[in-house]
């Protein structure tokens, strides 16, 4: 295979191979774009070195070839001593993983070509000596493992030595004194001296970049992002061009629109006589990309026309790292930008505007969880204009949400906390990529430095976190864990804090919450054509209107009372897909469970089972009135009977403790010999769901004439209703043919006395292991099937649903045996397996079976992908999972 690629041979399309950045070096070279010249190692590369621990052979030469073309065009060596050469060696991923790999520039500098490189810029020794100074911190760091304090220390004391409070306040001596210190500290640390021989530092760099794919940070990174822990990174090696010649040099981050709101501007960062890596790295304070205009008026100009190229020809939201040198603008890296989730619908709607896109690339565009992350409450405005909350601080709006929990100032603190349970804020002065797992705890981030591009913005953004950076007047103190803000208020570690990343305000205290405006659109109490509905509602709205148009998957909803059933109506909902009716025999009716549970003769159980006649009936007349003309699937009776009764060891103490006082009352004696005899090792496989049914008699003939007595009243009313009878646990056809006869004659029955034209199917749930390999027999006794992916799981995995997330899936996490628990998405390998495959057999018996899905799985993103490929009809999720369920089905779709 071909390892090395030129910038002219790539293209946007090759990520995989040349990754995100390489592909885009290459797509802008072939767009015309100023882009300095350079070449990618591929992934491939860096896969066959990940494996076997060996550069393939043919590398060598390859990059020999690529070297000298790129060296004939530069009209330079790679660190030849009169006229150096200089390159940049740049990780980058098919994935962007901000800050997480290596970058190491100035390769190519030595003690031999410094003084030409000082040449090269007109005399500038200062300059040259501050690159190479930077090339032995960066390499020393990097490529050969030093503490980067170290020289982070020893330039400290140097600046102290001058009197300095910048290194601008270092000259050239004083930089090249630095470089033989930082070269001592190689020699020192790393046991090897600094390599002088600039092939040397070229192919060590390339190395480290590989290496780096394998930090604990960016396979943290990887996990919380969820990408594949084998693809490698491809590195890029670039002709230098440097931000730091002087005041007519700089170097700056834009986007080609806010990635905040989607609104069109000029929206960047811009930090003069400076080098890259110092504005992502937060450093330094930047000046808005505005400025530009005013400080270089020609690049100005010349990069706005360069980003409304990049936008018409990309489609999409492009973000941009240039430099200037010397009044010569360049292109370093462009990608397709992250974005806030309003920022994500306001785009996709408006490129549809422009004709850039269409719906269908719309839905693509945005996702059910950036759908999700919007329906999240925010501070309300009423308390925080009040000014009942004090506010104590403004930064910049970096990642918006509305986060409030405990101050925590390290990633430590952080982490541990929130295993405990705790909320917390992470409070940093700005953050690194050592800060992730801190990020990754934390309710929210703040930092007192950065701008909109700074490291905790980009990071946050990506996980769809609350931030709040730059907040410059608040003075953070991470040694003393606390911050100060203006007036000399001062918060403690521990101290409750508020953070609005939709403003960029910060509160002592707690905030109260409101929901939020997409959540009211919804919920019908603000139409998208309002005023004071906005931008946002606007175009989710739109969105919402392509999904319903194109997805094939319907979507119901979980719901066991009428309140549920009118939200998830209002929120798109199809039809209820589960009604658990457990729910509906909690409260004062425990009490009447009770006693049908401990009924000695026939005639109490009758007794107490037409007390709770009237009851359901009354229920499900109110769900159907509810979604009337819309499908309701009610469930017939599921958990064992054991969670009716007192808790098993409270009531035992409670008898023992009467007994001792010789007072034990009767009915606490029946009700703890009931509960013995109920009691259960493994309740979840114990009596429940059907066999419940089978073994007390008239529990299902009573919630089935509920049900149909129901349907009854509600046609005599006038209303449509469609119940649907559904048998839970099912494990062979014979328990839902007992279930089906008995139901099937009372609704006779009530067909007969009510004279109501009812229509009434029978199902079951599938979610045994043995229902799913039987699925083809059970078809024969079922009308429709309704996977329950929760027990399913639960059974096929033999994982306990109660308890194992809680015990060992942190271990099979970080283990990586699984990337997200098995009871969120569903497993296409295994249960998912089950799931097509009884689907096939169900239909073959009965072509017309009609599919759905209600466990868990029925809400999440990836799984209704999945749902949707197995060919199911609907999909049922909570109420407020449905919007999330409509717009993932039409994605899957579309
Ligand atoms: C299921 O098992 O997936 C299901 C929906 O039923 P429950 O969660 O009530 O057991
Ligand atoms: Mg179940």
């Amino acid at each position: 295979p071909k390892y090395v690629y030129d910038f002219t041979e790539g293209n946007k399309d090759l990520k995989d191979l040349l990754g995100g950045k390489g592909a885009n070096l290459a797509e802008m070279t072939n767009l015309g774009l100023p882009v300095p010249p350079g070449f990618t190692i591929t992934t491939e590369a860096c896969r066959v070195y990940l494996d076997s621990g060996a550069e393939p052979p043919a590398l060598r030469d390859e990059v020999s070839a690529h070297l000298a073309e790129l060296e004939q065009r530069m009209g330079r060596k790679l660190g030849q001593s009169d006229d150096p050469l200089l390159v940049s060696v740049r990780s980058g991923a098919k994935f962007s993983m901000p800050g997480m790999m290596d970058t190491v520039l100035n390769i190519g500098l030595s003690d031999d070509s410094v003084a030409g490189l000082a040449a090269q810029a007109g005399g500038d020794d200062r300059f040259a000596w501050d690159s190479y100074r930077r090339l032995v911190q960066m390499f020393g760091k990097t490529v050969l493992g030093v503490d980067g304090d170290l020289f982070e220390e020893a330039l400290e004391a140097a600046k102290r030595a001058k009197g300095a409070d910048s290194d601008l306040g270092l000259d050239a001596a004083d930089l090249r004194g630095l470089v033989e210190e930082f070269k001592a500290i190689v020699a020192k640390e790393a046991g090897r001296e600094f390599p002088q021989e600039p092939r040397e530092q070229m192919d060590l760099a390339v190395r480290a970049v590989f290496d780096s794919w394998n930090t604990d940070r960016a396979r943290l990174y990887r996990r919380q992002e969820r990408i594949p822990g084998d693809l490698g990174t491809a590195v890029n090696i670039v002709a230098m061009v440097f931000g730091n010649l002087g005041p007519d040099s700089g170097t700056g981050v834009a986007f080609t629109r806010d990635p905040a709101t989607g609104a069109q501007g000029v929206y960047g960062d811009y930090l003069q006589n400076a080098q890259g890596e110092d504005v992502v790295a937060g450093i330094r304070n930047t000046v808005p990309l505005a400025d530009l205009e005013r400080i270089d008026k020609t690049s100005y100009d010349r990069l706005l026309a360069i980003m409304e190229t990049l936008e018409t020809h990309y489609k999409d939201l492009c973000d941009i790292e240039f430099t200037i040198e010397r009044g010569q603008l360049w292109m370093l890296q462009t990608r397709v930008g992250k974005r806030t989730a309003a920022a994500a619908f306001q785009i996709a709607t408006q490129l549809v505007d422009q004709g850039l896109i269409d719906e269908a690339e719309a839905l693509r565009r945005v996702t059910g969880a950036q759908l999700a992350q919007l329906m999240f409450p925010r501070f309300d405005d009423a308390a925080t204009a009040r000014g009942s909350v004090r506010r104590i601080g403004w930064g910049i709006a970096a990642s918006p949400g509305a986060a409030v929990g405990k101050a925590v100032f390290d990633s430590y603190t952080a982490v541990k906390w929130s295993r405990s349970g705790e909320k917390v804020i992470l409070i940093r002065r700005e953050t690194n990529p050592d800060d992730l797992s801190g990020m990754i705890a934390a309710e929210g981030i703040l930092t007192s430095r950065g701008g909109k591009t700074s490291h905790a913005a980009v990071v946050a953004r990506g996980m769809g976190k609350t931030c709040v950076c730059g907040a410059e007047e608040l003075e953070v103190d991470t040694k003393r864990r606390c911050l100060t803000a203006p007036g000399g208020l001062v918060l403690e570690e521990g101290d409750l804090i508020s953070i609005d990343g939709s403003t960029g305000k910060v509160y002592l205290g707690e905030v109260p919450v409101v929901p939020s405006p997409v959540v009211e659109y919804f919920e019908g109490r603000m139409h998208a054509g309002a005023e004071e509905a906005g931008e946002l509602v606007r175009a989710v709205h739109r969105i919402m209107a392509y999904a319903d148009r194109v997805r094939r998957l319907r979507v119901r909803a979980n719901a066991d009372n009428a309140e549920d059933a009118a939200r998830a109506r209002r929120f798109g909902a199809q039809g209820i897909g589960l009604c658990r009716t457990e729910h509906m025999f909690l409260g004062e009716r425990r009490e009447l469970v009770e006693r049908l549970i401990l009924a000695d003769t026939d005639g109490e159980r009758e007794d107490a089972l037409k007390a709770l006649l009237p009851l359901q009936r009354a229920d499900f007349v109110e769900l159907f009135e509810a979604m009337d003309g819309l499908p309701v699937t009610v469930r017939l009776l599921d958990p064992p009977l054991h969670e009716f009764l007192p808790d098993i060891t409270e009531l035992s103490v409670r008898v023992a403790l009467a007994e001792a006082r010789k007072d034990a009352n009767e009915n606490d004696l029946r009700l703890l010999q009931a509960v013995h005899k109920l009691h259960e090792q493994n309740p979840m496989l114990g009596l429940r769901g059907v066999r419940l049914g089978l073994v007390v008699p008239g529990l299902f003939a009573m919630q089935v004439r509920a049900i149909a007595e129901a349907a009854a009243q509600r046609i005599a009313a006038g209303g449509d209703p469609r119940p649907e009878i559904m048998v839970p646990l099912v494990g062979t056809v014979q328990e839902l043919e007992i279930v089906r006869d008995e139901a099937d004659a009372i609704v006779a029955e009530v067909r007969e006395a009510t004279g109501a034209d009812l229509d009434l199917s029978i199902g079951t749930m599938i979610e045994l292991p043995r229902a799913a390999l039987t699925a083809g027999q059970i078809a024969e006794a079922a009308e429709f099937f309704s996977f329950g992916t929760n027990d399913l799981t639960q059974t096929v995995w033999g994982f306990s649903r109660d308890d194992v997330e809680a015990s060992f899936f942190t271990a099979y996490l970080e283990k990586g045996i699984f990337g997200v628990s098995p009871f969120e998405t569903i497993d296409a390998d295994g249960v998912g397996a089950l799931v097509r495959s009884a689907a096939e057999a169900g239909r073959a018996t009965r072509p017309d079976l009609k599919l759905g899905v209600c466990g868990e799985h029925g809400g999440d993103p990836e799984s209704v992908h999945f749902f949707h490929r197995a060919g199911l009809d609907y999909v049922s999720c909570s109420p407020f999972r449905i919007p999330v369920a409509r717009l993932e089905a039409a994605r899957a779709a579309a």
